[in-house]
């Protein structure tokens, strides 16, 4: 039994045209022998009728209880879970829709940011031996207690992979308003290229480091699982990104295609703070400070320790919780507001001398100040000014000619 699993993002299903191009992919794969489970998102974007945001703002958020607003939120998937059924139906296909808790999406408590537990696939399988295009909301399941649950932003990406790992699909197909993943986000970077093979670790990487086009846990989740990946646009007929693992030939393939692509994208991450805390004798037991910060759920990035120096950068949402345990301490410290994360990511740069060279050189070269750097295997780091954002993309861009 051949089982395709597509997802179709908040941009597809705001119009009807864009839901009958959502249908024309739908019926495309179930003509060509496909059982098909489809998970949707919200209609549309902030403002649109019945998006995520326009139902958040119906409500006092800081009254109401997170499992009511997550109730709330749940009823967006299922409307345009409900309105893509239909025009499957007008073109005479049999369908069956279902709530994230009716296809057994089984979550843990956390209201508004739940992480997955288990899918129980009862209810999808019965639907596909019944010849039923399956339509699932996205976003969203229930926990043990049967109370529903929202997966945080960019959540039915997630929903995606849960369900194709839990009926065994082929493959799943991410489909959304570009044509795959990009060397840049195209907003920014206007030519910016799109990438017909990624490894999960490289796109897991961009999307941890704020690329929008999927959520890390839904590529983290899809490695695990080994399930092939493509990620493509509803509204034309391009290849997209095909993402898998990087076997062998893939990588031979690659060296191939492109000896100078050492870097394949680049992204970024606003919102920075960088924290410099100055010790000015040994006696200060750090352990005490991250033992708060731990406590505190802050999470600490691009961290340097030198001996009299402790440096990192933190969300701008931490920064008060941070300054009031470092007052609390007794610290001597400097915060740098407004940072950008530049990240410089491809799996071939491992071994490679002189890549961060050429960072450094391209950015001094726009004048841009580098505050701090990091590195790992496939990841290079930068942290900038905010304003520097626009103009580092496209130095960056330029330096790896990843337009070519
Ligand atoms: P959906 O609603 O389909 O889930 P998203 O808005 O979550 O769509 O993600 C798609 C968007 O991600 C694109 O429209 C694009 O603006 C943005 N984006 C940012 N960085 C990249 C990138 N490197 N490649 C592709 N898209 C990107
Ligand atoms: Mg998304």
């Amino acid at each position: 039994m051949k089982i395709i699993v597509q997802k179709f993002g908040g941009t597809s299903v705001s119009s009807k045209e864009n839901r009958d191009k959502v249908a024309e992919k739908i019926i495309e794969k179930y003509n060509e022998g496909y059982k098909v489970v489809v998970v949707v998102s919200a209609i549309g974007r902030k403002g649109d009728p019945y998006s995520t945001d326009t139902l958040l703002e119906m409500v006092n958020q800081k009254l109401m209880p997170p499992k009511e607003i997550d109730l709330l939120l749940s009823c967006g998937e299922i409307i345009s879970s409900v309105i893509l059924a239909n025009h499957l139906l007008e073109r005479g296909y049999k369908v069956s829709v279902l709530t994230g808790y009716q296809a057994g999406i089984k979550t843990d408590n956390n209201f508004g940011n739940a992480e997955i537990i288990n899918v129980d696939n009862t209810n999808i399988l019965k639907n596909l031996d019944n010849d039923k295009i399956t339509i699932v909301a996205g976003f969203q399941g229930a926990n043990k207690n049967g109370e529903i649950t929202t997966l945080g932003r960019g959540g039915s990406d997630i929903s995606a992979i849960a369900i194709g790992k839990s009926i065994n699909c082929n493959h799943v197909e991410i489909f959304t308003d570009v044509d795959g993943v990009m060397t840049a986000d195209p907003n920014i970077v206007a030519n910016a290229k799109v990438l017909s093979n990624m490894s999960y670790s490289e796109v897991y990487q961009l999307a941890e480091d704020g690329a929008k086009v999927i959520h890390p846990r839904a590529i983290e989740m899809a490695q695990q699982a080994n399930i092939p990946l493509i990620i493509k646009n509803t509204y034309n007929n391009s290849k997209g990104t095909s993402i898998k693992e990087t076997d062998v030939n893939f990588i031979n393939n690659r060296k191939q295609l492109s000896n100078e692509k050492i870097i394949t994208s680049i992204t970024y991450k606003k919102n920075r703070v960088q924290v410099i805390i100055s010790l000015d004798d040994n006696k200060y037991n750090m352990d005490n400070l991250m033992e708060e910060i731990t406590l505190n759920n802050i999470s600490l990035d691009l961290i340097t320790f030198l001996v009299d120096k402790k440096i990192f950068t933190i969300d701008i949402n931490d920064k008060e919780k941070l300054i009031n345990i470092l007052e609390k301490e007794n610290l001597k410290y400097d915060i740098v507001e407004n940072c950008c994360k530049i990240s410089a990511i491809g799996y071939k740069m491992r071994g490679v001398p002189g890549v961060m060279a050429r960072i450094v050189k391209a950015l001094s070269k726009e004048n841009i100040e580098i505050l701090q750097t990091s590195d790992s295997h496939n990841t290079i780091w930068c942290l900038i000014k905010e304003e520097d954002t626009n103009k580092a993309l496209k130095a960056l861009h330029d330096e790896f000619k990843l337009y070519e």
